[in-house]
């Protein structure tokens, strides 16, 4: 029996981007139901039976998988929450992963299961109204912030300022980086800082920021833009994406006397770790 028969198999691909070798984004409509309302920033599953095929360019199965039974791994959803007809989600291979292979092997039209309810904390919701926002992210990190963005722009629009400072190894690797660019074209509030690690393997020598975020974050880059330094007092911060980025963020903000915002606490970061 054909994998795409698989009982469980509830949406279908509808699109499917490759920025650069591996990442890719994947666009999926739910087959004969409706998707629920959202908020921006939150999580949906996807997933695949054992038996729908890997990658060729992936490792093979680590441990022996069961055919039948589905793998499933949360995705941060990356489309605005007005769209209703699909989600898009942008997603990193990993080589050796057991979920992630299978579903760059997609095509368009293939199956997938995809999870009825949209959750998570990682929001805009308890930003009081007035305050800056900067949303920090590497890698497909950045997906969280799209949903954000998008939906912003196509409902109340920026009425405070909002900065996306997104990390990773090469330009190419910089998922979204034209629409962000074209964004902070449009928007006077909106300022999109890149920062890459591995300037040297460019192709064309590398203008903006080279390091790490923490780099971006102790320049004078918001003092440039904003005219002022983001504190504490004025501004939240979203930490998404690889967890050693997290925990490096967090300390260099506690420094600054950012505090985590909990259930139990308020405060200024907000955390989303995707491993
Ligand atoms: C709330 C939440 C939202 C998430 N959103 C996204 C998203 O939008 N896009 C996305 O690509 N992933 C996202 N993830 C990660 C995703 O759920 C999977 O863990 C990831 O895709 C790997 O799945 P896998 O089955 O291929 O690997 P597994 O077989 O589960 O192996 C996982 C191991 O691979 C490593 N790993 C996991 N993710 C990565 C990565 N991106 N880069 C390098 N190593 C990694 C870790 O060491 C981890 O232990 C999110 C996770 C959470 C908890």
């Amino acid at each position: 029996m054909s994998w795409q028969n698989h009982e469980g198999l509830n949406a279908k691909v509808v699109g499917k981007i490759e920025f650069a070798p591996g990442n890719f984004v994947l666009k999926v409509a739910p087959e004969g139901w409706e998707l629920s309302d959202f908020t921006a920033g939150q999580y949906s599953v996807l997933g695949l039976p054992g038996n729908a095929p890997r990658s060729p360019y992936a490792d093979k199965d680590e441990k022996e998988v069961d055919s039948e039974k589905l793998i499933k791994r949360a995705y941060s959803i990356a489309s605005s929450s007005v769209a209703k007809d699909h989600l898009e989600f942008y997603i990193s291979t990993v080589r050796s992963g057991a979920l992630t292979p299978r579903l760059y092997n997609l095509q368009i039209g293939d199956k997938i299961f995809l999870g009825k309810k949209c959750v998570g904390m990682f929001t805009l919701k308890d930003v009081p109204d007035g305050t800056n926002v900067i949303l920090m992210a590497t890698g497909t990190g950045v997906a969280p912030y799209m949903s954000m963005m998008r939906t912003l722009v196509s409902t109340s629009g920026l009425s405070s300022k909002f900065a996306v400072i997104h990390g990773a190894l090469h330009s190419w690797d910089l998922g979204y980086a034209s629409e962000l660019q074209t964004l902070e074209r449009m928007s006077q509030n909106f300022l999109y800082l890149p920062v890459i690690s591995k300037p040297e393997e460019e192709q064309i020598p590398w203008g903006g920021f080279t390091g790490y975020i923490n780099q971006v974050w102790s320049s004078d880059a918001f003092e440039k833009k904003w005219g002022f330094r983001p504190q504490a007092e004025n501004t939240h911060v979203f930490l998404c994406g690889n967890p050693l980025m997290v925990q490096a963020a967090l300390k260099f903000l506690s420094d600054e006397g950012f505090t985590e915002h909990t259930r139990q606490q308020d405060g200024q970061i907000h955390l989303e770790k995707f491993w």
